[in-house]
């Protein structure tokens, strides 16, 4: 395996490799985000011909599409960015520790065109269909522009929150006024100036906007359904000090973020929350409040998750907080989350988002209080009545983990959908592919960790980049994960969403944000360890769990490579 370390960060990729033969290609990755970029340029960078289709405008996935003002990193800048390549890292200062955006979408812009990635990619098309085709061993993909590929190898980089999802209020299409998602925002900014804004939604970005807009607004509604335990992001500018060390601290930085659990740089936490007195609590979470991000997740007490005591207690330092800030007593309670502890929820980070109910522009619906009934002409009705707006920004969520596969047309062996085969929830091996759905790969997708992104979707990049290369070795053009691998992971899977350190059945790791859709445990709470330890094993076994053959045309002639699993 590979781990996120190009072999030869010189030898640059971009060359026009030919086709797999008759207007096939090797690799088509689908999605030209922070994955489907790397897939692109490892299939490149290993001599396979290999060409990527997004259906956005532009080339950064989650930072294309989420332009809404106050959008963020929560992950350190330079723990997110790409270790490919030393050049890369020396090359590109990020200006703060977490980025906003603008700042991701350039650098990742600037990654395709150092890279000359971009000859190779194609936007604004959308996958449809893509099918397999036993006699050739090839996938036929369909775009919604109409046009056709034939690709040996599909590579679905589409993302595990790219498929925005809006509930279905009645009236919604009525409304008059302008509304957005904040997961498919417009290039062309929007206005706030003067307007009665409504933000639906108080997750990672409804608690994004509402700091980023309050100041232009006339005045701000935030509808809630379900307050969530926000901690400060503690955002800062790079120092040019810290800029000269973190460069020269660069292979450390990679040893450390290709071996942590979490993908994050920050150091774990061994004293249990009772090994301290009560003082020394209280001054640990202090220390923990003004600590960067995850790091009140990830450096917090060894048993935050799994000693309900520990957990509860440091809920109460943060309800302090929240009451200490917000002046009216009424509207800090309603801020307070009552249904969850810290870290069944993906926590969200704040800059501004308590404070902000100070205004006196700014108001709080609890809508478990009084549930959305309509949404009218000109605005929200609520059991409480009606409120007039001029735009309605949804900060709603995503179809999350499957969404966008679910949605790409694909089938597998004999036909067979793969919303079909997933429709009690997914199955995968490593969170990389399902059984019957030969040459299909999904880095990135359901059953990958939670944590730093890039870092875990790169290990599932560099696995599928290995694996592709042992079959062109070996001379075989379909590989297929068999069955019995693909049902230890699952069954792993499964009993991971028992364990206290997995995210709680209200979050949306479960599904359950989007009505009928399967309720089953969408990552890997064992991690980036497990992941490793599986594919260690794999590689030792000469890829025992997959199965390496031709395809049908010429399958009499050999019999396939290995199986098992
Ligand atoms: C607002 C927000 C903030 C986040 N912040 C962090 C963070 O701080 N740290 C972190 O680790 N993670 C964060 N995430 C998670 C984030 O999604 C990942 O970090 C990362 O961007 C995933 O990259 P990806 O390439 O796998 O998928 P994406 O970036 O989602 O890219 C997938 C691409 O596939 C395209 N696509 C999907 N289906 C099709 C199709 N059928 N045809 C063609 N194209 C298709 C989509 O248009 C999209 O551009 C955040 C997510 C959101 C929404």
């Amino acid at each position: 395996m590979t781990t996120q370390t190009s072999p030869d960060p010189a030898a640059e990729p971009g060359g026009d490799a030919p086709d797999g033969g008759e207007g096939v290609v090797d690799v088509l990755v689908v999605g030209a985000g922070i994955t489907g970029i790397y897939q692109l340029y490892r299939a490149l960078h290993e001599g396979f011909s290999a060409r990527l289709i997004e259906a956005g405008g532009g080339v950064g996935g989650t930072w294309y599409w989420n332009r809404y003002p106050g959008c963020r990193f929560d992950s350190e800048s330079y723990t997110y960015g790409y270790l490919f390549s030393e050049e890369l890292f020396e090359e590109w200062e990020w200006e703060e520790e977490f980025a906003p955006q603008t700042e991701t979408e350039r650098y990742l812009n600037h990654v395709v065109d150092r890279f000359d990635l971009r000859r190779h990619m194609r936007f604004g098309a959308r996958v449809t269909a893509a099918v397999f085709d036993e006699d050739s061993g090839t996938y036929r993909v369909v775009t919604d522009d109409g046009t056709e590929v034939r690709a040996r190898f599909v590579v679905a980089a589409t993302g595990v929150l790219s498929v925005p999802y809006t509930p279905d209020v009645p009236g919604r299409h009525a409304f008059r006024g302008e509304q957005y998602h904040t997961g498919s925002w417009p290039e062309v900014p929007v206005d706030f100036a003067g307007k009665r804004v409504a933000v639906v939604g108080t997750s990672s970005s409804g608690v994004q906007i509402v700091p980023a807009i309050v100041d232009d607004v006339a005045s701000l509604t935030v509808y809630q359904r379900t307050a969530n335990w926000c901690t400060p992001l503690n955002n800062r500018p790079i120092t040019a000090e810290e800029q000269a060390r973190l460069r020269s601290g660069f292979e450390q930085l990679r040893e450390t973020l290709n071996t942590s659990v979490h993908g994050f740089h920050h150091p774990a936490n061994t004293r249990s929350a009772f090994d301290d007195t009560p003082e020394e609590r209280q001054a640990f979470y202090e220390q923990m409040w003004n600590s960067p991000g995850f790091m009140k997740l990830t450096s917090n007490y060894l048993d935050l998750l799994s000693n309900p005591e520990a957990n509860a207690e440091w809920c109460e330092f943060i309800a302090a907080k929240i009451r200490s800030t917000v002046e009216d007593p009424e509207t800090a309670e309603r801020l307070i989350p009552t249904d969850h502890r810290f870290g069944e929820k993906r926590p969200p980070f704040v800059a501004g988002y308590y404070e902000a109910f100070n205004r006196p522009n700014v108001s709080l619906v609890d809508l478990k209080e009084t549930p959305m009934v309509e949404i009218t002409e000109t605005g929200i009705e609520t059991t409480d009545g009606v409120q007039e707006f001029d735009i309605i920004v949804w900060a709603t969520g995503f179809d999350f983990g499957t969404g966008a596969l679910a949605r790409m047309g694909i089938r597998g062996r004999d036909g067979l959908a793969l919303v079909d085969h997933w429709a009690d929830g997914p199955r995968t091996f490593l969170g990389v592919q399902t059984h019957g759905f030969p040459n299909l790969f999904f880095p990135g997708g359901p059953h990958a960790a939670a944590g730093n992104n890039p870092r875990y979707n790169g290990d599932q990049v560099d696995f599928i980049t290995d694996v592709l290369l042992r079959a062109r070795a070996s001379g075989f053009e379909v590989v297929e994960v068999s069955e019995r691998a693909e049902e230890r992971w699952t069954a792993m899977v499964d009993r991971g969403a028992a364990s206290p350190l997995s995210f709680g059945e209200r979050s949306y790791y479960f599904g359950t944000n989007i009505p009928g859709k399967a309720k089953r445990y969408l990552l890997n709470s064992a991690g980036r360890p497990k992941l490793f330890s599986v594919i260690a094993d794999v590689i030792a076994n000469d890829y025992d769990s997959f199965t390496f053959s031709h395809p049908a045309h010429q399958a009499e002639a050999a019999e396939p490579h290995v199986t098992a699993g």
